[in-house]
């Protein structure tokens, strides 16, 4: 912790920011005598984080500090309907409360509504919107396995990724994001490392001045893929094509590195047939690029070393994503570039940390529950089917859903099929409480809203996905007005459900010990904390993980040696968990569901990417007037290339109307011909901020992918059509 001059009215609190960010970086925070805080700063001694924060978090006081900031319970005032509300109108649907009289009100309501249809009835709706292990998962999960309300699969980013990872190497590590800077090749596959994991690009950036290139592999021109040595416009939901198709180069020409994969992986002759068919000349018929390039990437990338592959989430949002994963992470392992510092592949860091989630979220309370045992599982991604299928309550072995309980997300903007989940929101019968900092698309759905809390404004531990350092998050000012954070809100709600546990009651501070596994002796239990006190984080901030303490000497390498916890002990191309669900052990390309191959490309010839704005994060601070300043450029835009354009006589700056079966949205025709032909780019926004109270989820479908069950948001075809506005 920097010191503060003894004289000075100033303090500096160390933070972290939970947004959902694979840096998670560490923040300071100056407060000033009056409790204000006044600035935020990146941790100059965090190794990753540098001493600089993103744009969308360097304005943090912006949203801190917001004078539309919710900060009173409030519940909506009698007969005024659930409807989208304009910006700036939303408060006149409601009347503020009191906490008891919400928390009262609530569990009635809950009990009421458990009673009478069962409690897995109840809903709970969360995911990112913080990831501290506190505020992403404990007295929550405490209170819903308590209450018997059902469970909710938590799919909507990254679990198609994360389980394809562990399906081949068991256990999510990666090359530690520091060591990038040692490798002499990058492929940012799907990653737009300058838009979201921006503190990877200082190590790009010193490896490119030791010689190294940069491929960036992405149907859009990102800043990352502007900015790279070479940028390959694949066309959505091939990837898994063209990896293989490395992999058949590779393995034809005899670059794998043959005794490092003998030894370390399982499945090498069966990878042999698999890739057989995947000639360059197939994958170029799929992805767009030609053999000629296939066979240049994967010669490249199996004959430079150290090769680092920085692979992100978007690459799994199709329903073959699962498959593309595991064939993209297979190639360090073909090629042995584990062996190298620098090489490797990383995905997520997360499978490091290993907090003790069993003590933060008690899954053996679901047993105290009316149920006696673990409630059913209804997946985020479907929330539209969840909530208007089961309008009857013979619906998958349950009953409909007659409460939903909202915090950490903003499913009105962020979950797929928007119109369906809509439809589900404005059900009458459905009692709905959001807990969250601002209106937005899901509290104009709400029965009551419950004002939240930033990150400066509660206390949390927090790992990475994207490093290796645990830390502790000082709550640095008090929340504004009412604010309260989830951990707060879910334990005083238990208590008014009459739940007796001692665990409703335990104290921030309670629950990170349980989290970290700290003892009697005041040390972690867990073999990889071992060395973390309390103290020590509290006066560091940040501590790495033990395997990570020595990184110049001692340097941390996963993959190149011993056990892998797979079924095998190795690393599998070959996956016997799949083989043992009778289903296909070896990735395959299938083209996505909607796609210029498919059926459905006759109606909708467009292949639809919904993509995410660089300065927000999913539909976080868009309602920021600075933020949304800094993506003005392609808001409300639809990106289209020029020939797609031409043949529908659209200009640039035309209205146009994209639409498929499940929706339509209005939006200005941006000509781009950096995507290519075929596709075209819309960017997610909140719904009550565009013209028709609508966003580019009004296409997308809650169809799901291979592994891991997620959302397959760029797998959505449409057509576009000259609109009047
Ligand atoms: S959003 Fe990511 S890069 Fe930005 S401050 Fe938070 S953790 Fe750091």
């Amino acid at each position: 912790m920097p010191a503060t001059p003894a004289q000075s009215p100033l303090r500096v609190v160390h933070t972290v920011c939970s947004h959902d960010c694979p840096d998670s970086c560490g923040v300071l925070v100056t407060v000033d005598e009056h409790g204000r805080a006044v600035k935020v700063q990146g941790d100059p001694s965090h190794p990753v984080t540098q001493g600089f924060l993103c744009g969308k978090v360097a304005k943090y006081l912006d949203r801190v500090y917001a004078p539309d900031r919710i900060v009173y319970p409030l519940r909506r005032k009698p007969g005024v309907a659930k409807d989208p509300r304009p910006r700036g109108t939303e408060q006149d649907a409601f009347e503020r409360v009191s906490w008891d009289e919400a928390l009262n009100e609530i569990a009635a309501r809950l009990k009421d509504i458990a009673d009478r249809y069962g409690p897995e009835s109840i809903l709970p709706y969360s995911y990112a919107g913080t990831i501290g292990q506190l505020g992403y998962g404990s007295m929550d999960r405490r209170f819903f396995h308590r209450l018997g309300a059902s469970q909710l699969d938590r799919t909507i980013c990254a679990e198609a990724g994360g389980q394809a990872w562990k399906l081949v190497y068991g256990k999510k590590l990666g090359t530690p994001t520091e060591d990038f800077k040692h490798a002499k090749l990058i492929i940012a596959w799907a990653g737009n490392i300058h838009g979201n994991n921006v503190h990877l690009w200082p190590m790009v950036e010193q490896a490119r001045r030791n010689g190294a290139r940069l491929i960036v592999i992405d149907p859009y021109r990102t800043r990352t893929a502007a900015l790279a040595d070479w940028h390959i416009a694949i066309r959505p939901g091939t990837d898994a094509a063209l990896a293989l198709g490395m992999m058949h180069v590779i393995l034809r020409e005899g670059l794998e590195d043959r005794p490092y994969a003998e030894a370390m992986t399982h499945g090498l002759e069966q990878l042999y047939e698999r890739v057989r068919e995947y000639t360059p000349q197939r994958v170029a018929n799929w992805t767009g690029m030609t053999p000629g390039e296939i066979e240049q990437l994967a010669r490249e990338y199996a004959t430079t070393r150290p090769a680092a592959i920085r692979l992100n989430y978007g690459v799994q949002r199709v329903e073959n994503g699962g498959a593309a994963v595991r064939a993209i992470i297979m190639l360090p392992a073909l090629t042995g570039a584990w062996k190298h510092r620098g090489g490797g592949a990383q995905l997520s860091t997360s499978g490091a940390f290993e907090f003790d989630e069993d003590a933060l979220r008690r899954p053996d309370l679901a047993l105290q529950s009316p149920l006696g045992r673990l409630a059913r599982v209804i997946n985020m991604s479907q929330l539209g089917e969840a909530l208007t299928g089961l309008g009857h309550d013979d619906w998958r072995e349950g009953p409909a859903v007659h409460a939903l309980f909202v915090y950490n997300s903003n499913p009105g903007a962020v979950a797929p099929n928007h119109n369906s989940v809509v439809r589900g929101l404005k059900r009458s019968d459905l009692f709905t409480v959001v807990h969250d900092l601002f209106f937005t698309d899901t509290t104009d759905y709400a029965d009551y809203i419950l004002p939240a809390t930033t990150f400066l404004e509660h206390t949390d531990i927090q790992g990475a996905y994207g490093h290796y350092f645990v830390q502790l998050s000082q709550q640095a000012i008090e929340p504004p007005g009412e604010a309260r954070s989830n951990m707060w809100l879910f334990g005083q709600l238990a208590q008014r459900m009459g739940f007796e546990e001692a665990c409703f009651r335990d104290t921030p501070e309670e629950m990170i010990a349980q989290a970290l596994r700290i003892g009697p002796d005041g040390r972690s239990a867990n073999p990889n904390m071992e060395h973390i006190t309390l103290d020590d984080l509290r006066q560091k901030g940040h501590l790495p993980l033990a395997f990570h303490r020595e990184p110049e000497t001692n340097p941390f390498q996963p993959f190149v040696s011993g056990a892998v916890p797979t079924p095998s002990g190795k690393i599998e191309f070959y996956s016997e968990i799949l083989a043992a669900q009778g289903r296909d052990p070896l990735p395959a390309f299938v083209a996505p569901a909607e796609s210029r191959w498919s059926e459905a490309a006759k109606r909708y010839p467009l292949e639809f990417l919904s993509r995410k704005n660089d300065n927000y994060m999913n539909s976080t601070f868009a309602n920021l007037d600075g933020h949304r300043k800094m993506e003005a450029r392609t808001s409300q835009k639809l990106e289209i290339h020029p020939l797609d354009a031409e043949a529908r006589g659209i200009s640039d700056g035309d209205a146009v109307r994209v639409f498929n079966d499940r929706g339509w949205i209005n939006l200005s025709a941006k000509i781009n011909g950096d995507l290519p032909a075929g596709v075209v780019a819309g960017r997610l926004d909140w719904a009550k901020l565009s013209r028709d109270a609508v966003n580019v989820n009004v296409l997308t479908s809650e169809r799901l992918t291979d592994i891991g069950a997620g959302a397959t948001f760029y797998s959505a075809l449409v057509e576009v059509e000259k609109a009047s506005l």
